[in-house]
């Protein structure tokens, strides 16, 4: 990779996922320990105990996810899995919540440390893990997939970015053919049986109907039940949000 992507311009080269996704490990991984900036309880899924991961291997711009993403070798600490497993169970007893999650920006990046964390918690007297990803990795390797259908506990929440290859380059930064990737992720998902549900940004002012149409095509063409298991998503104008998109060049009208 010939500079690391920092923030999504126009003048970004589009780059490969899976490229960034191994030069981000580089820096936000080591043996079983990942970086993480914090560990809180939130409201979400009725209260969850949380991870929140640096690095990601996209660059969507209407990310809210603090500078870590764009800057993983100045933020966060590293944890290895049983530190990390230990934080999350901290933060449920503090906060009194029986579900946890790693999430801020690409959980699945250091499949290691994952999944040294997976069975932990698979042991645990905790009951619902929920991982939140865009899933390119997933649709990259199968075996990956295939490792995490040996635990019980896993919930996975697949966002998608976009319905055609030319909304996916817009909006992420990433090559526009690696559009395949998270939905072949969520084809694996489902041949392996796990738990998993779809979140997709579809909101109207960044997503035309031609396009939202698309994308529930692509997911009906691989059995995803729209009604049960999609949930569409809104862009929220949180400060890391309207910077990105500033610097993008996308201008949006909030309500
Ligand atoms: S929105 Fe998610 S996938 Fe996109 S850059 Fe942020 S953390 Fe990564």
């Amino acid at each position: 990779m010939k500079q690391y992507p920092r923030l999504l311009s126009k003048s970004l080269e589009p780059y490969d996922p899976v490229e960034l996704a191994k030069e981000t490990e580089k820096i936000v991984c080591r043996d079983d320990a990942r970086k993480y900036t914090d560990f809180y309880a939130t409201g979400v899924y009725g209260g969850i105990a949380t991870g929140y991961t640096v690095g990601c291997c996209l660059r969507c711009y209407y990310c809210w996810v603090d500078p870590s993403r764009d800057f993983p070798e100045k933020f966060g600490e590293f944890y290895t899995a049983s530190q990390t497993f230990e934080n999350l169970k901290r933060a449920a007893y503090k906060f009194g919540v029986r579900k946890l999650r790693i999430s801020g920006a690409e959980p699945t990046l250091g499949r290691k440390h994952l999944l040294a964390l997976l069975n932990l918690v698979e042991k645990s007297e905790f009951g619902i893990f929920i991982l939140e990803t865009n899933g390119i990795l997933f649709g990259a390797d199968k075996t990956y997939v295939e490792e995490l259908s040996r635990f019980t506990k896993p919930h996975i929440r697949v966002s998608l970015k976009a319905g055609t290859p030319e909304g996916f380059e817009r909006r992420t930064g990433a090559k526009k053919e690696s559009i395949d990737l998270p939905y072949r992720g969520i084809e694996y998902l489902k041949d392996a049986n796990l738990s998993f549900h779809v979140a997709a940004m579809t909101d109207r002012r960044i997503m035309n109907s031609q396009e939202r149409k698309t994308l529930f095509n692509k997911l009906s063409a691989i059995d995803v039940d729209l009604a049960t298991n999609l949930e569409e998503e809104r862009i929220d104008p949180y400060d890391t949000t309207l910077q990105r998109m500033k610097y993008a060049g996308v201008n949006l009208k909030w309500d």
